[in-house]
């Protein structure tokens, strides 16, 4: 059996979780191939025209994939304890959605569910998983702990790893983005290389200890409800001493972004800010001449500071 794992929404977040997963438990998996100008057509084609840009490209990942694997893993995401928070509905909703877009391929789909609301936890999500898999329990809960362990030591080094650069001289913006979007080759990466280029050291909001930025994000707004941008809203809290500008990085058109982006705005006027979005579309002059003046505007600033 082989799995097909589109490189899409909460792949950025789980790889290493879901990849030592199965290489402990001897599945073999493909993952698709970066974004490319190829994925988001298929993508756009193929889901509706209302879906963010990330679902999009979500879609163009598993149109990739059919034909290619036996399984397309798509797990479902809904809440993960807090009772007043969830997620975006995109992740409760992309199995069904998936499955519905290709009913006539009749598609077989590999999935977990988590929704700790209604008591179905991660490990329980993944021994149900293993089950299916054809795993024995004892197999299945050992692949699980390795796996966790294998993500909390890849989170550990890359959060070591941002402290390092927080340390650095330098120009340094921190840029509040989700992973599938920020790490995508195709639509976030340039953004990354623009501020390289332009001698910023881009720091991301991404790359926190989620407790600890879900906790801050509580004492910014007690309401907010979708729990990945409340970690996004908690970096901000966690990082904005050792910054000089913030880049809120959204897809089009997001929901919980646009408005959680208006919050942000507003709570942290200290530092300058600007918002790009995301649209799929050809080239990136306009986005290279925003934020070439947006770093023009942090150094003046930085040189009124010094001279006052
Ligand atoms: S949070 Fe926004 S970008 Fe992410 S899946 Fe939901 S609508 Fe799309």
């Amino acid at each position: 059996m082989k799995v097909g794992i589109p490189r899409g929404f909460l792949y950025y977040r789980y790889h290493i979780l879901w990849e030592t997963f199965f290489d402990e438990l001897g599945i073999e998996y493909i993952v698709s191939p970066d974004t490319n100008k190829e994925i988001i057509k298929r993508g756009t084609e193929h889901a509706i025209d209302e879906s963010c840009l990330s679902s999009k490209i979500f879609t163009g990942h598993v149109d990739y994939l059919i034909d290619k694997c036996d399984y397309i893993f798509i797990p479902r995401v809904a809440t993960f304890g807090d009772k007043k928070e969830f997620v975006c509905s995109k992740f409760q909703a992309i199995y069904d959605v998936i499955n519905n877009t290709y009913r006539e391929k009749k598609l077989k789909i590999l999935y977990y569910s988590i929704d700790v609301h209604n008591k179905d936890t991660e490990l329980k999500a993944f021994m149900k998983m293993g089950k299916f898999l054809g795993k024995n329990k004892a197999l299945v809960l050992k692949a699980y702990y390795v796996a966790k362990q294998a993500e909390k030591t890849s989170k550990l080094i890359e959060i070591n790893n941002q402290k390092q650069l927080l340390e650095k001289d330098g120009l340094k913006i921190l840029i509040v983005s989700h992973p599938y979007n920020i790490y995508d080759k195709y639509v976030g990466e340039p953004i990354l290389k623009t501020l390289k280029e332009l001698g910023c050291i881009p720091i991301l909001g991404c790359v926190v200890d989620e407790k600890r930025a879900l906790e801050k994000a509580k004492m910014i707004s007690s309401t907010l409800p979708w729990t990945f941008n409340k970690e996004l809203v908690g970096s901000i809290a966690i990082y904005k001493e050792k910054v000089d500008g913030i880049i809120l990085v959204t897809s089009f058109p997001c929901g919980p972004d646009s408005l959680v982006n208006e919050m942000i705005i507003r709570r942290f006027k200290e530092k300058p800010t600007i918002s790009l979005v995301l649209d799929g579309q050809e080239g990136t002059a306009g986005m290279e001449t925003r934020l070439e003046s947006f770093v023009d505007i942090i150094k003046l600033r930085k040189d009124n500071d010094y001279d006052e």
